[in-house]
């Protein structure tokens, strides 16, 4: 059943229900969150169907996907285009071309590509993701590994380092995830304090639990299937 702008529209309106209530129990102004629509799987149609009704802040996985879409919709040119998925070394010189922001920077060598990318235009935005729980998610830089990346972003002119981002664990209750969104807004608070350099950008939080990421310090929240309805699953996995 393909997505109609008043069903997002519908959606959406429950949503920013959702997100001022949540900013108003934590004391923060709704306006500091950003929705960042995720449209994997989702035909070009029903993205510009959200940005017909307001949004403008697109999140995609595979460039492959994108690439296939984005013909469609260079009307759509208040949109900001996000690359929220694993990006494979070879592509990443082609995420830099099609997408505004990578939201996903996991390895030190993807940041100099990055950089070497758009080394004629930039300077370019990204999040740095964090593998949160090594047990039990797969993707994102490890812990151990994050003030050395942050000190090469930090140093390259044409990167520009916002904040970051985590997909924690998937638990069925929310709150089971609530240490994990707290954790990244400590380590983004102590790298502030650390670099003396602001990272305004925390992007956490899905369809299932978003209000605790607000609740905890989100700044971007990803939603896909609370403003598109389920989708169809992915047959393979071959990135990951
Ligand atoms: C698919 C996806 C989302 C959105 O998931 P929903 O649960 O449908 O809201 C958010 N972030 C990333 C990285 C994703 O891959």
């Amino acid at each position: 059943m393909p997505v109609t702008p008043e069903a997002i529209a519908k959606n959406l309106f429950r949503i920013r229900e959702c997100v001022a209530h949540a900013a108003n129990r934590a004391g923060r102004n709704p306006e500091e969150i950003t929705i960042v629509a995720v449209t994997k799987t989702h035909p070009a149609e029903a993205i510009r169907a959200a940005y017909e009704v307001g949004l403008r802040h697109f999140g995609e996985n595979r460039v492959q996907e994108w690439e296939a879409k984005r013909g469609k919709l260079n009307d759509c040119d208040r949109a900001t285009w996000h690359m929220i998925g694993h990006l494979q070394s070879n592509k990443v010189a082609r995420a830099a071309q099609i997408f505004d922001r990578v939201d996903s920077v996991d390895s030190i060598s993807q940041i100099r590509n990055i950089e070497r990318a758009v080394k004629r235009s930039g300077p370019f935005p990204i999040l740095l993701e964090i593998r949160m729980d090594p047990a039990h998610t797969k993707t994102g830089l490890e812990k151990e590994g994050l003030p050395t990346a942050v000190e090469v972003a930090l140093a390259l002119q044409k990167i520009e380092l916002r904040g970051l981002m985590c997909i924690p664990p998937y638990f069925a209750d929310a709150e089971r995830v609530r240490m994990y969104f707290r954790a990244l807004r400590e380590i983004r608070d102590n790298l502030v304090l650390r670099y003396e350099r602001p990272l305004p950008v925390l992007s956490m939080g899905m369809s299932h639990d978003f209000e605790v990421a607000i609740e905890e310090g989100a700044t971007e929240i990803r939603l896909g299937t609370a403003l598109f309805g389920p989708r169809e699953p992915y047959k393979a996995e071959p990135t990951l």
